[in-house]
């Protein structure tokens, strides 16, 4: 058993493929993990796999871009388990074109999911981690948070909020037992991106092979990073080891952004 047995983790976007294995890594800490996510079915899916390890899981369906859902989904964790004592912000989307091609309603819906939806979600879990004087947000940006990237400029715009958003909670939280950090990881060996190679090789002629090494090779270690690696910093973060580190923004990209 560990230090973090028994502790309510909530990783939103707990179907994705980061996601997953996000929970997977609280799981196999003892942790009793809730995954949401707007789709019920992959969810369960999802669940029915972390579960097979003997995890104690929970999955609630919950759009994190609607507050009301967000409160709904405290109140089904309440309801089960109690307060959430670690909140990993991972739900998140990215689609790539061209800014003038953009149409407005991708940056809305970018801007609501990645940027308001973790706001949405330290408004809800926040005060219970307050109340207890111990608490861990765990914000999964991008290294797209720290730099800027073409054809994604919603989704570059959203990180670096993100990472706003985590520094000044931060300082807010400092005193209080709550610490709020982000992940930024580089191109993640996940679903997700294989998607976004078949499309950049639809649109490039290109092979969808050739387009996996191009984003193998922006990272000097020439390599894509596995989402056990994510999940392995997360776990730390959220730790009594690293209860010392509050507002920062730590890489995991094979050495992309030295940042
Ligand atoms: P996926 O597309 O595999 O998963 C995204 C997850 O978020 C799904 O569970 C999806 O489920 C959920 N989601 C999307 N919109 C919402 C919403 N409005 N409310 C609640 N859940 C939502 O992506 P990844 O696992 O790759 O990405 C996870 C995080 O990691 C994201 O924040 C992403 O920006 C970040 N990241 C990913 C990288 C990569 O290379 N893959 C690199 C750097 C950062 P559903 O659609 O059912 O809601």
């Amino acid at each position: 058993m560990t230090e973090l047995a028994g502790k309510v983790v909530l990783v939103t976007g707990g179907s994705g493929g980061l996601g997953q294995a996000l929970a997977r890594g609280f799981a196999r800490q003892g942790c009793r993990v809730v995954i949401s996510a707007r789709r019920r079915e992959s969810l369960q899916i999802a669940a029915a796999k972390i579960a097979q390890d003997g995890a104690q899981i929970l999955s609630v369906p919950c759009d994190v871009s609607a507050r009301e859902e967000v409160r709904n989904l405290a109140a089904e964790i309440i309801k089960h388990w109690g307060g959430v004592q670690v909140l990993v912000n991972n739900a998140g989307i990215a689609r790539a074109v061209g800014f003038v091609e953009m149409p407005d309603s991708l940056w809305d819906e970018t801007l609501a999911t990645n940027l308001t939806g973790p706001y949405n979600c330290c408004k809800v879990f926040l005060p219970a981690m307050l109340q207890a004087k111990w608490g861990r947000i765990i914000n999964i940006a991008s290294t797209t948070a720290k730099v800027g990237y073409s054809h994604v400029t919603a989704y570059t715009a959203s990180k670096h909020g993100l990472l706003g958003l985590t520094r000044s909670l931060a300082l807010e939280t400092a005193r209080q037992g709550v610490t709020v950090n982000a992940i930024c990881p580089g191109y993640i060996d996940d679903e997700r991106t294989h998607e976004n190679a078949r499309a950049m090789a639809e649109k490039t002629g290109k092979s969808v092979n050739e387009i996996e090494k191009l984003f193998a090779a922006s990272a000097p270690q020439n390599r894509l990073i596995e989402p056990d690696e994510v999940a392995s910093l997360a776990v730390l973060m959220a730790s009594d080891k690293l209860g010392g580190m509050t507002g920062q923004a730590i890489s995991v990209d094979g050495g992309a952004v030295m940042a």
